[in-house]
């Protein structure tokens, strides 16, 4: 009895022991854990510690830390050791669903001890596996955070209040480790998204910074040649005569016109037109000093604003712009050949202020052109004569009521017969008030003024009548008309002849001479109407040929039979090879293409007998005879 006594008190003392020695082992893990998770702010450092001890505390297959999501109203199982904890973690489910939603709403733990507590209906649902399953809530400082929960004790027994007790005392421990690693999570986070924000707002300042620099650049400078614009040229040089005005110094103004730009435009396309520009820029960039300004006005219109410059330096410099178009521009593999004329004025002699200098550098450059110059100086006394120009419009619509102009005839000779075989019609306006007027003046302001059609029809009409008395007396004389290309592209053009022209006998006593640059801009247009014409009997001449850029093939299209070279290559052909040469060659292509030839400005024998040699067909000129009278030029007819 002794003996049986004493082994039931030895294995009391085992049993003691053990316990003794569990309790150690609880206190040094809950220990251990205390001094690891203090010091530990990384939430998921924390969470790998507490899962791992949590799941040794209580023996637990499965072991999980649901925790409130921000929302309020799920949660989410954040961590989780043991089976199937890694297809569990990140699951989330509404709070008023299952065990996790009555432990927040009763904040209390749950274990096989709650079930008296339970209505009747969750009773006999947990029953059975109440057992199976514990979870403590994590309670923060000021919030409940969610639980830790354990699934399935090792062993098989279920949950008791000693895991209960050990589960409390653990979460305890480690809710407030929890909650300080979640507040430097969401701190981290916010720092993050700060970050984000920072970097996001110094994008937005840089491209913000960015696209008011491209905004400034766009309103200052020409998108095309990325030289200054309009706006930008006068703020220069309004600083720039502030300054030349204090130190009295000159400033000169140098306008750049492209000539004939609007054919090259036409021919290439605006796109390779704006290239064209953007090169030319380019070039002209390369002599410009750091305190003169190269801008672009618009269309073909450059201007260069030059401190401290006067008539000669300024011509100089004016001169090596127009050199530098010398060497020709490829475009697509086409050469392109650009010339221009520029106008200069200068501060203060010829202007003071913004427009002055800007309109008379305008003057002077529409002054070289018309004298076929490259560079003119801005002069008061021209300009004088082209306001009188101005007063002029009115006047020629009053001669036009009162019937002063008239028309001249000069003869078109062919160079086998030496004979008139046709004449050209000139016009002529004896101004009481301007005297004696060129058309090179009138046509232009009859151009400009919409007053061209009813003087063409006019004198279409009054060559007609004059060509149908030389027939009654001579051998059929033709005359030729020169048209405006306004009249001709007019919508009303071809009826209005219908009205002059009766029959297509009526047709073959005209010619129509069309200038060549016309040929270029509206080449389908013309052509239907060209067609139309030819149909009345009208023969088709193309007038000035060699200032233009057509091409003769190109021409060809056009049911035209004579082409005139253009004076100035005939006046210099005896003097310059290269004039020689061309005329040469264009009547070769020209007699290939089955048209006729004229020279025009044929004012020497020498001349006359050169063109005889190269085979030119007709000459017309001063050396065979002047514009005259229609009396006059009855004279000439009867001798010839
Ligand atoms: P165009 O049609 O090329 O006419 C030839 C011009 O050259 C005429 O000038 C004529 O006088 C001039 N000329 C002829 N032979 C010689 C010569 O040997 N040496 C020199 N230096 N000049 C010569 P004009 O009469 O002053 O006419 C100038 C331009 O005005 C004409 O050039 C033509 O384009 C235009 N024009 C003249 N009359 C009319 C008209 O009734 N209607 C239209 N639309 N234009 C006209
Ligand atoms: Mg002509
Ligand atoms: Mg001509």
């Amino acid at each position: 009895m002794q003996a049986e006594e004493k082994k039931a008190d030895h294995q009391v003392i085992i049993a003691l022991n053990r316990n003794l020695q569990d309790k150690v082992a609880e206190i040094e893990l809950l220990q251990q854990t205390f001094t690891t998770i203090s010091s530990e702010l990384d939430l998921d450092r924390v969470f790998d510690i507490v899962v791992e001890r949590a799941c040794k505390l209580i023996s637990a297959e499965t072991l999980l830390i649901p925790l409130l999501d921000e929302n309020c109203h799920t949660y989410t199982y954040r961590a989780g050791a043991g089976k199937y904890a890694d297809e569990i973690i990140g699951e989330s489910l509404p709070l008023d669903a299952g065990v996790c939603g009555w432990v927040w709403k009763h904040k209390k733990p749950w274990w096989k001890g709650v079930l008296n507590d339970l209505a009747e209906n969750e009773r006999n649902r947990w029953e059975k596996e109440v057992g199976s399953m514990v979870m403590v809530p994590l309670q923060g400082k000021k919030h409940f955070l969610g639980g830790i929960v354990g699934f399935n004790k090792l062993g098989g027994n279920d949950f008791d209040e000693k895991d209960l007790n050990l589960l409390q005392l653990f979460a305890s421990i480690v809710s407030i480790a929890i909650e300080n690693a979640l507040v430097v999570k969401r701190i981290e986070v916010s720092h993050h998204l700060n970050e984000n924000y920072r970097k996001r707002l110094e994008i937005l300042n840089r491209q913000l910074v960015e696209s008011s620099q491209e905004l400034e650049f766009l309103s200052l400078y020409d998108s095309v040649t990325d030289l200054p614009n309009r706006s930008l040229f006068h703020d220069r040089l309004s600083q720039n005569l502030t300054r030349a005005k204090i130190a009295h110094q000159k400033i000169a103004l140098l306008l750049i016109d492209l000539n004939s730009f609007k054919e090259i435009n036409d021919v290439l396309g605006h796109d390779r037109g704006d290239l064209l520009l953007n090169k030319i820029a380019r070039r002209f960039e390369t002599i410009i000093q750091h305190n003169e300004t190269l801008a672009r006005l618009g269309g073909d219109e450059f201007v260069v604003i030059l401190p401290d410059y006067n008539i000669s330096t300024a011509v100089k410099l004016a001169t090596r712009f127009t050199a530098l178009l010398e060497k020709s521009f490829i475009i697509d593999n086409n050469e392109i050949i650009v010339s221009a004329s520029i106008g200069l004025s200068i501060y203060p002699e010829h202007g003071v202020t913004i427009s002055n200098l800007l309109s008379h550098a305008d003057f002077a450059m529409y002054q070289a052109k018309d004298n076929h110059d490259s560079v003119a100086v801005y002069q008061a006394k021209s300009d004088y004569q082209a306001r009188t120009r101005l007063t002029m419009v009115a006047d020629i619509r009053k001669a036009m009521e009162e019937h002063e102009f008239e028309l001249y005839y000069q003869p078109k000779c062919s160079l086998k017969t030496n004979e008139i075989v046709s004449a050209e019609a000139l016009g002529r306006w004896h101004s009481g008030h301007h005297g004696m007027v060129q058309p090179a003046i009138f046509i232009d302001l009859m151009e400009q003024n919409k007053l061209i059609d009813a003087y063409t029809y006019w004198a279409i009409e009054t060559a007609l009548v004059q060509a149908k008395i030389w027939k009654q007396y001579y051998q059929v004389v033709q005359i030729a008309v020169n048209i405006s290309p306004k009249t001709l592209l007019d919508s009303h053009f071809i009826s209005q002849l219908k009205k002059i022209i009766q029959s297509k006998q009526d047709g073959e006593l005209l010619c129509f001479e069309i200038t060549e640059n016309l040929f270029l801009s509206e080449f389908d247009r013309l052509a239907s109407v060209l067609e139309q014409v030819r149909a009345l009997g009208i023969t088709l001449s193309i007038d000035d040929y060699g200032t233009g850029y057509s091409s003769l093939s190109r021409l060809r299209r056009l049911p035209v039979s004579e082409l005139k070279i253009d004076q100035s290559f005939v006046s210099e052909m005896e003097k310059n090879q290269d004039d020689k040469v061309i005329v040469h060659s264009t009547i070769e292509l020209a007699h290939n293409l089955g048209l006729n030839v004229v020279a025009e400005g044929v004012d020497t024998p020498e001349a006359y007998e050169l063109l005889k040699n190269l085979g030119c067909d007709m000459v017309q000129g001063f050396y065979l005879g002047k514009p005259v009278p229609a009396k006059v030029f009855n004279q000439l007819l009867s001798l010839n």
